[in-house]
């Protein structure tokens, strides 16, 4: 069972994730973006740690929330409204629940996803972080003991499978054919928020 101190410490695992890999971030949107989604995540995701430990949240659900407001508080790009509305209606479908199970967290993140692509109006195949979150979110709904770290695989693959894809959403699809053959940043950061919920349950990827 996963309990608000995992979600405390899934989030710190993806602050540091991005602060890690934020010049990776950077220059896979250089190629097909503006070259900010390190800089948008790093400083999204560092207000979320800070707020996180400002003052912890009881609940799973809690903690989701309040990262996903920040989020949406502090990021211009289009990645902070849509990771925001990711986690926030995560957050809010599992309520004031004390522990939850992965199968639960998959359903209310399956919740997120549906909020996030009604938000941006992409697809799977879109080329956009949706083909990371969707792979991963199926696989951690899987009845299975290793239910987190296939997520995460699931995750990575999700993202690996964005490089050949035409960008259909997002800035990259001004490039039209030309977003071919780069991988796309927001599948690559859903990769990284996978691999931290692994961390965060002790389960390696
Ligand atoms: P911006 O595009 O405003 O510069 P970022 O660079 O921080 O914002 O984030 C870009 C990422 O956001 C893309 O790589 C893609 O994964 C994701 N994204 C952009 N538009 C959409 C959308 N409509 N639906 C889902 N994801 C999107
Ligand atoms: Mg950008």
């Amino acid at each position: 069972m996963l309990d608000s101190g995992t979600f405390l410490r899934w989030m710190a695992a993806m602050a540091a994730a991005v602060d890690r890999d934020a010049d990776l971030l950077t220059e896979l949107d250089s190629a097909i973006g503006d070259a900010d989604h390190g800089a948008n995540l790093r400083r999204g995701f560092t207000a979320v740690a800070a707020a996180l430990e400002e003052e912890p949240p009881r609940a799973p659900g809690a903690v989701l929330v309040l990262a996903g407001r920040r989020l949406i508080s502090t990021v211009g790009g289009a990645s902070g409204p849509l990771y925001g509305t990711l986690l926030r209606s995560a957050g809010k479908a599992l309520g004031d629940e004390p522990e939850v199970a992965p199968a639960r967290l998959a359903e209310a993140l399956d919740a997120g996803v549906a909020a996030v692509a009604r938000l941006g109006g992409a697809r799977a195949g879109d080329k956009t972080m949706l083909d990371a979150l969707q792979p991963a979110v199926a696989a951690l709904g899987q009845d299975r003991p290793d239910a987190v770290a296939a997520a995460a695989r699931a995750a990575a693959e999700g993202a690996a499978a964005t490089g050949p894809m035409r960008a259909r959403k997002g800035r990259a699809s001004y490039l039209g054919e030309r977003s071919v053959g780069h991988r796309d940043p927001g599948a690559t950061s859903a990769a990284l928020l996978f691999a931290a919920l692994a961390d965060a349950t002790g389960e390696a990827a």
